[in-house]
């Protein structure tokens, strides 16, 4: 079990008093264990490394709330399209054309750039295949993540590929769920991940609700993103939000990605019943979906959570971007002093532990917590001078995915000076290229 000493670095712990302060921290094996002034540790043991922190800003590590790993081979290819056109027109078809090989350098692309960014923990929404080299890949390279298969049986432009039939997409679920639940020291959990409410049937939801009650697991699925999706789903006379609680979706074990079309009895109904929100600022302006009201959620006390969605809407699965953008974008709706800083770092921290349920391990840096954390150079061109009274604002709104120096999960460097543990980054690139290449011939986009 290695024990590492962190000597020196200013520590944002983002605890319930949210102490910034400059002291030592111990990690032993998957844990934290001491967090000290400077030399007061009453640590006797052998230690194992011990890492000159003076210059880095430590922080718990960034917690996305809404990734597909599997699209990031899709990067830069579906450009100029609203939501419907961009699923069923480029998405769709290439997620149908996926297979293992391609699959798996996906997300490891995608992994890549979210520990060499400062992402230590995810929640993932899969295709609606090959979910299992998703989470070998996961496993393998150290993030922490909460992911499922994508759930479809059902929906306009579906291709034949992507549709299942209820009863087996239950059926694998379940079977994922029972092979990876709690699987790598705990680091990967199942959830549920139900694509949206126009590709599922009733039966399938309430199916996945009940299931997912007694299984005790999360569910994942995308809500309230685009008026048109709002709009098809007026058919059946609901609104999304309404729909999932119908069907037995809602409660504090679900976190809906977007939350864009809600409107105040919504908002209030999320509140009450804990179902929880990610933010997707960068893909809700891309994708031309809207602004999602979060001060209006957060004002309400909605557990909110932020991620970049995937690569194929964003084009980057950057935690500081994301950050950067919903902290702009609330100010120019409702004025400069309206989300701080410091609340959006909550969000890619405790607050997306929150989501995750996962709060009683992750989020911040506190004596017994998993040692998921990362260390930022803040002493750079582009974030100087520091601001000590407000460390948030630097992060927020000055820093970058690049000053990210290590990023630890579960005690483990899954990154440090550019390298992603044993991983041969230009071998990747290249077999990333070749994988793409065959994909997009068996996908046959045709306009
Ligand atoms: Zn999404």
């Amino acid at each position: 079990m290695a024990i590492i000493l962190f000597k020196n670095p200013l520590l944002a712990t983002m605890n319930p008093a949210r102490e910034v302060w400059r002291g030592d921290l111990l990690v032993r094996g998957d844990r934290i264990v001491e967090i000290n002034q400077p030399g007061q540790s009453n640590f006797s043991g052998k230690i194992d490394r011990t890492i000159d922190a003076g210059r880095w800003l430590i922080l718990p590590g960034f917690i996305q709330t809404h990734i597909h790993l599997c699209q990031t081979l899709f990067r830069n290819q579906a450009e100029d399209l609203p939501l419907l056109d961009w699923l069923r027109r480029r998405i769709w078809p290439f997620e149908a054309a996926h297979d293992a090989a391609s699959m798996r350098l996906a997300a490891r692309l995608g992994i890549a750039e979210l520990l060499a960014g400062g992402t230590t923990t995810i929640l993932d929404m899969g295709s609606v295949r090959h979910y299992d080299v998703v989470l070998e890949e996961l496993e393998k390279w150290g993030l922490r993540a909460a992911g499922g298969k994508c759930m479809i049986d059902t929906g306009a432009g579906v291709p034949p590929g992507l549709l299942e039939k209820t009863a087996g997409s239950l059926q694998e679920s379940q079977q994922l769920y029972k092979t990876w639940h709690g699987a790598a020291n705990g680091r990967l959990r199942y959830a549920f991940a139900p694509r949206f409410s126009l590709s599922c049937t009733e039966r399938l939801l309430r199916e996945v609700g009940a299931m997912a009650r007694e299984l005790g697991c999360m569910i994942h699925t995308h809500a309230a993103e685009a008026a048109e999706e709002e709009a098809l789903l007026q058919e059946k006379k609901y609104r999304s939000i309404d729909f999932f609680r119908e069907m037995g979706i809602a409660g504090e074990h679900c976190c809906f990605a977007h939350g864009v079309q809600v409107n105040a009895r919504e908002i209030a109904g999320l509140a009450q019943d804990r179902t929880a929100i990610t933010h997707c600022p960068s893909s809700n302006a891309k994708l031309a979906s809207g602004m999602a009201p979060i001060l209006k959620m957060r004002q309400a006390g909605v557990r909110l959570g932020i991620g970049a969605d995937g690569a194929a809407c964003n084009n980057r699965l950057d935690i500081f971007s994301e950050m950067r953008l919903a902290g702009l974008l609330q100010k120019l709706q409702h004025g400069a002093i309206a989300l701080s800083a410091q609340a959006i770092v909550e969000m890619a921290t405790i607050d997306g532990a929150r989501c995750l349920n996962w709060d009683d391990e992750i989020g911040s840096l506190e004596i017994g917590k998993k040692a998921d954390l990362i260390a930022i150079d803040l002493d750079t061109p582009h974030a100087y001078p520091q601001n000590r009274e407000n460390i948030y604002a630097q992060i927020v709104y000055a820093a970058k995915s690049s000053d990210v120096r290590l990023t630890m999960v579960d005690g483990r460097i899954c990154y440090e000076r550019g390298e992603i543990g044993n991983m041969d980054i230009n071998a990747t690139l290249a077999a990333a290229e070749i994988e793409w290449k065959k994909l997009l011939h068996r996908a046959q986009i045709t306009g």
